[in-house]
């Protein structure tokens, strides 16, 4: 076997918070590798490049703090100018020598002799670092539900987050399964392509208008010209996003209930037959379920050739979709709007602690404290881990957050001043109790099935509180709820 490529920090992922971690690492002079399955920079802005895909956050906040961006063509920036956004920092930070791309992570192994990761890739190569960050985000691995006969489909099927250009749409008869955050960007985008285009809904979820619109070029100028200009719009976002966390923190009350309204007017005003609003009415709080923006998907079901289908699926054939009361939809491509496997986190990366692994450890659910390190797993820091995700605002604030928590530990680690940091298991014990009572009176637990809940009703996914109280608690590397040594 080769040796190991010896560095001081290896980062697995190159998306946006691997990224992020690469830079802090580049500014601080420590040595390490970037390991990406893929052959480019982007994670989930190179994986979603279906028609529509977009951020659902505004691009002057779903952006790093430290490198705005006064060109941002439009509120909400689609996929292909935020996957250059990416590799536009990639470039200007100079981190393209550190990375090896295409290589697929197998395991990672923790050696107690040496203090030391060693990261073996699928094709047998290996790295070694006293410091090891996972960046591999919640949402890499989609899933396709394992509907009887889906082998047996004799058109084209595609998952959103696998798309390719030369996916058959035009002038086809076109399914979309499932009704979320992926959905509703492809369908208005496909609508216009398709012969007939069914959308086959499981549940409505709530929308609220997304009032995208272009940044005239003045502004633009403004905001390259006035640096302070752009931070105080950022800020302003911020704000506004900010603004509407207590819909979710407390289900019922009044930000919920205002939210409610102004997505049920939105409804009133674009859908005008009332059965098909009624199928568009939730039936659960809002917040329970992400929360949708949009301003095109709604007018798109109202088009001629397109169909909401809530009747529920039973099998698929060779012809189309069987539903449960027998009747046939005939299509020739099906696409999987279904979502994400977002429960395994690191998955299927191997992690072997000193005592164990990481797949023994999250047995009964994935956690971790403060979202970034893990009982058992010295000198191991995640990006975009257990309990981060959020509903309401932007998750590059939450990972910068992350990032300027462990930055300390990280580099005593990498610099060998340090031999081994682990948190206590009390404090990650206590820290995941605390979480998951709180989690448990937010609207996530409201009675409805979405990807922030296992079955058993645990939330690996979401951070409870407002994102300022996140910054409040990650401003300091709590030393005391850590082993040093
Ligand atoms: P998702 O929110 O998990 O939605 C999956 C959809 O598939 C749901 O409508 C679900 O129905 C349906 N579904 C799943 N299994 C099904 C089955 N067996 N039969 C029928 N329908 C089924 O996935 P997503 O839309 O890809 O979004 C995932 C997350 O990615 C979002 O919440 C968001 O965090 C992120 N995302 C963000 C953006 C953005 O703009 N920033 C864009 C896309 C995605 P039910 O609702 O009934 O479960």
């Amino acid at each position: 076997m080769a040796a190991a490529l010896e560095t001081q920090a290896i980062i697995i992922g190159a998306g946006m918070s691997g990224l992020l971690a690469a830079i802090r690492m580049k500014q601080a002079g420590v040595d390490f590798a970037v390991l990406e399955k893929s052959l480019e920079v982007g994670g989930t802005w190179l994986d979603n490049c279906y028609p529509g895909s977009g951020c659902d956050v505004p691009s002057h906040l779903y952006s790093y703090s430290f490198a705005g961006n006064p060109h941002w063509s439009r509120l909400f920036a689609r996929q292909p100018e935020i996957l250059d956004y990416f590799r536009d920092q990639a470039n200007r930070f100079q981190l393209r020598p550190h990375l090896c791309l295409g290589v697929e992570v197998a395991s990672a192994d923790w050696d107690e002799a040496s203090a030391r990761w060693t990261v073996t890739s699928t094709d047998g190569n290996r790295w070694r670092a006293p410091a090891l960050i996972v960046a591999t985000g919640q949402l890499n691995r989609p899933r396709t539900p394992d509907l009887p006969g889906r082998e047996s489909f004799a058109g084209a099927q595609i998952h959103t987050a696998r798309w390719h250009a030369d996916t058959s749409i035009a002038g086809k008869r076109v399914g979309v399964i499932g009704t979320g955050a992926s959905a509703i960007q492809i369908v208005p985008e496909i609508a216009g392509e398709a012969a007939h285009l069914t959308v086959f809904q499981r549940s409505p979820h709530w929308i609220i208008p997304r009032m995208d619109a272009p940044i005239p070029p003045a502004m633009k100028r403004l905001f390259a010209t006035i640096p302070l200009l752009r931070k105080a719009f950022r800020a302003l976002i911020w704000r506004r996003l900010e603004a509407t966390h207590p819909a979710i923190a407390a289900p019922g009350g009044a930000k919920a209930r205002e939210m409610e309204k102004m997505a049920l007017d939105y409804l009133a005003a674009t859908i005008p037959d009332p059965d098909l609003r009624q199928a568009l009415t939730p039936d659960f709080p809002i917040g329970c379920k992400r929360t949708l923006v949009s301003d095109d998907y709604y007018p798109a079901l109202v088009r001629d050739n397109v169909t909401l289908e809530t009747r529920a699926i039973e099998r698929i054939e060779p012809a189309g979709v069987r539903l449960t009361d027998g009747s046939l939809i005939e299509l020739d491509t099906i696409v999987w709007a279904t979502g994400f496997e977002t429960h395994g986190f690191v998955a299927p990366i191997a992690i072997n602690g000193p005592n164990g692994s990481l797949a023994q450890a999250w047995e009964n659910g994935a956690s971790a404290y403060r979202g970034t390190t893990i009982a058992g797993f010295p000198n191991l820091f995640l990006l975009y881990g257990p309990n981060t995700n959020l509903g309401h605002n932007s998750i590059i604030f939450m990972v910068e957050r992350q990032m300027e928590y462990a930055l300390p530990a990280i580099l005593k680690v990498a610099r060998g001043e340090a031999r081994r940091i682990v948190v206590k298991p009390d404090a990650h014990e206590a820290y995941n109790r605390t979480l998951q009572a709180r989690l448990a009176t937010t609207s996530w637990a409201a009675g409805c099935g979405s990807w922030y809940k296992t079955d058993d009703g645990v939330m690996p996914n979401n951070w409870a509180g407002n994102t300022a109280e996140f910054a409040r608690m990650m401003k300091r590397f709590d030393t005391e709820a850590y082993e040093i040594a």
